[in-house]
């Protein structure tokens, strides 16, 4: 069979607009699936992002906006859907925690849980943080019961509740955990088997409906609906084509979930419980990833985080903003975001490295061939020819590599270092000045088909992480979607005629967005 993989992004609390933080999550994940799509072929692959609608904080949101929870999550739904589109994630299914399908299958699980005896019903007096939607221990809270994250006082709140038993499991969890590459990158691994350390208090997975309903009823019990996580974890799986269990069985093992640093506890313990009690398979690889920082603070009206992402797909142009997260950034760790450094990197990396290549490529097989390639690429005997050709033929898999290892920034490194050999490939064989000697021509007629071969290379390769530019390039250089993928020295023959230059990024002054 197919070797198949399904991916996710984290189910977005939906209590606001999407933000440069989420942008980062979807493209990152994105250029990851479209990577897969590649290698196993798209039928193999299943991408899931979505929106998880339920829960206090939505509901006070929508109280706060005038509308019935429904009504805003809908309007919400919409700016993420809107939000996928203007950054171009590629086909993916996108999930509502309200949708019928969903709340079945929690449902389903809830009640599966229950008849195994995972799920039972006691008394509880505790510390509640409302943000947070959950209880806390005194000694997890600041001095005079203030909630860490929040900044506020917690309630003490007395109910019956519906506690899924996590100890149980714990063996079972710490187990995968320790697992090689299970998370990655290592030091959250660490993180999680240090959290797994401490004991394991049950986890509440009911809200008396008196407190809130704006939630998944639970089967066993009408008075309640279910907690928020709860709920929100089965969205990974629930509209997939086919959600049986038997399904579910096969599919979790080759789960890769993208999620941020914030939400490792929950994923770390609280899912595999989950999924252990209903006797389902742990997912493969839990991916997690840093905040961006702007200008030093996480949240700040005036910096660039509240503003719409897309506004940077706009103002930069297809790719920019894709490029720039996932070649400054190291996966798993923080990362600045600041517009100057969005221009500096478009001048450097994109108009200065790529585009002119490109543009200088083709206006020379333009000038001196009339746009025909007359060499066979690879086949040169001048000793610079030599290093260039293996660097080309290298990237492909190199490239390859560090994305299945998430290593993004590094990817686009090798990329970009094949366009460095390529620039000085330029410099050192000077074709513009040995063109002017016409017994040379035949040498500039093999340096050209040297770059132009290279050139395809490159665009195919950087096809992940820029989707429009790749096939832009592509296009320039005149080749389908097969030969786009041949090997170095398979790809372009001679004969072949590529197009006129069009500039691709045209150098910037100053910030735009
Ligand atoms: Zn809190």
């Amino acid at each position: 069979m197919a070797e198949r993989i399904h991916i996710t992004t984290a189910i977005t609390y939906s209590n606001g607009p999407p933000h440069v933080g989420h942008a980062y999550e979807y493209l990152v994940t994105d250029s990851f699936v479209r990577y897969q799509r590649r290698k196993l072929g798209a039928e193999n692959v299943t991408f899931v992002t979505g929106t998880d609608e339920h829960g206090q904080k939505n509901r006070d949101a929508a109280a706060a906006a005038g509308l019935k929870p429904k009504e805003f999550s809908d309007r919400i739904a919409a700016l993420f859907r809107e939000a996928h589109k203007g950054l171009n994630i590629s086909d993916h299914i996108f999930v509502r925690t309200t949708d019928p399908v969903h709340e079945a299958l929690v449902q389903r699980m809830l009640q599966r849980t229950y008849d195994c005896g995972d799920i039972y019903f006691k008394d509880y007096a505790g510390l509640y943080c409302v943000g947070c939607e959950r209880f806390y221990t005194e000694k997890e809270l600041l001095p005079g019961n203030i909630c860490p994250t929040h900044n506020t006082r917690v309630e003490s709140i007395k109910e019956g509740n519906y506690f899924l038993k996590l100890e149980k499991f714990r063996d079972e969890i710490v187990k995968n955990v320790r697992r090689e590459g299970f998370i990655r990158p290592e030091r959250y691994r660490n993180e999680a088997l240090q959290m797994l350390s401490e004991p394991l208090d049950d986890l509440c997975i009911s809200r008396p409906k008196a407190r809130l309903d704006w939630g998944v009823e639970l089967p066993f019990d009408s008075r309640y609906v279910t907690y928020v996580w709860y709920d929100a974890f089965w969205a990974y799986l629930s509209e997939l084509p086919d959600n049986s269990s038997e399904a579910l069985s096969e599919v979790l093992p080759v789960t890769e979930h993208f999620i941020g640093k914030d939400i490792l506890k929950t994923h770390a313990v609280y899912w595999p419980a989950m999924l252990l009690a209903v006797g389902l398979p742990v997912y493969r690889h839990l991916n997690v990833h840093g905040f961006l920082n702007f200008g030093g603070a996480r949240f700040s009206k005036s910096s660039g985080n509240i503003k719409d992402p897309v506004s940077f797909e706009r103002a930069y142009g297809p790719d920019v903003l894709r490029y720039f997260l996932l070649r400054e950034v190291t996966y798993g760790l923080d990362g600045d975001f600041s517009e100057e450094r969005i221009v500096e990197r478009y001048n450097s990396d994109l108009a200065n490295d790529l585009g002119n290549l490109t543009s200088r490529v083709l206006s020379m097989a333009a000038r001196y061939f009339q746009s025909e390639v007359t060499a066979q690429a690879g086949t040169g005997n001048d000793p610079l020819d030599g290093p260039l050709c293996e660097a080309f033929a290298a990237t492909a898999s190199k490239a390859g590599a560090l994305i299945d290892d998430l290593a993004f920034n590094r990817s686009l490194e090798v990329i970009w270092q094949a366009l460095d050999a390529a620039n000085k490939y330029i410099v050192a064989t000077a074709p513009f000045t040995i063109a002017k000697d016409p017994a040379q021509l035949s040498r500039v007629a093999q340096i050209l088909a040297n770059l132009i071969e290279g050139l395809r290379v490159v665009a195919d390769t950087l096809a992940p992480f820029m989707p429009v530019t790749s096939a832009k390039i592509l296009d320039l250089l005149n080749v389908d979607a097969t030969l786009a993928r041949a090997q170095f020295g398979q790809g372009i023959k001679p004969g072949h005629r590529v197009k006129p230059a069009t500039p691709l990024f045209p150098r910037i002054e100053k910030p735009k967005a």
